[in-house]
């Protein structure tokens, strides 16, 4: 068994069944993609459009592909022919560029709203009061090309245990709050995409259903 494989098996094993892996392709060739493909993983996530229309076009069609970072709005068009989920979203510029590409190719777009939870200011995102205004707003709910799935989130980069427990708490708070209030008739909101290498069994812990791992699997990277 390859080593790439060994990770994967490792971290599935410590995931509650409720949670699943989507190993964070980033940076990485198409040859190690490969070895977790014919190891019999298939869910896989990039953070830039560019790299992930590349590795869709060389790699096996039945990959399932995340885009797990930040969009811009010119690139949704590339990327809605194939996407299986979109994490980052963080405005309602942006959902409505989904929307827009999801009617173009006749695809429901699965996407999750991005919270911001971290300390650091240099994380996007948008803090709950602002997420419900975008479920609250005219627009998103003439929406007919996108799906709001959950939502996302990455708490900040430190050993403190608490702190990153408080935020992944704080995360899936306004999840179950938002959930109960707008989503009660749409159970296809119900996931939560918290946890990387670092801290994705606090993740766990506080109810992730999505964790977002890379170095753990992959090894180290040159480069974010
Ligand atoms: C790179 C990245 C990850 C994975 O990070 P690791 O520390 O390598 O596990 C998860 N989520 C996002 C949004 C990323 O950009």
């Amino acid at each position: 068994m390859s080593q790439i494989t060994e990770q994967i098996q490792q971290i599935k094993e410590t995931l509650s069944e409720h949670t699943r892996l989507i190993a964070v392709s980033k940076t990485h060739t198409n040859e190690a993609i490969m070895e977790a493909y014919h190891g019999g993983h298939k869910v896989f996530g990039e953070n830039k459009a560019q790299e992930l229309i590349q590795k869709q076009a060389e790699l096996p069609t039945d990959i399932e592909w995340h885009m797990i970072g930040h969009l811009q709005s010119n690139k949704v068009k590339y990327i809605a022919p194939f996407v299986a989920l979109i994490h980052a979203v963080d405005s309602l510029k942006l959902l409505k560029m989904i929307n827009k590409e999801g009617k173009k190719n006749k695809r429901v777009l699965k996407c999750l709203l991005q919270m911001h939870i971290a300390q650091e200011d240099t994380k996007f995102g948008l803090n709950c009061a602002e997420i419900e205004e975008i479920l609250q707003s005219e627009a998103y709910q003439q929406m007919e090309n996108v799906e709001i799935a959950g939502l996302m989130g990455m708490a900040t980069y430190t050993d403190n245990e608490t702190q990153i427990r408080n935020e992944f708490s704080e995360l899936r708070q306004c999840f179950t709050q938002l959930r109960k209030k707008y989503f009660t008739d749409k159970p296809g909101f119900k996931e939560l995409s918290m946890g990387m290498s670092n801290d994705y069994q606090i993740a766990v812990e506080e109810g992730s259903t999505l964790v977002r791992i890379g170095s753990s699997i992959f090894g180290a990277r040159d480069y974010q």
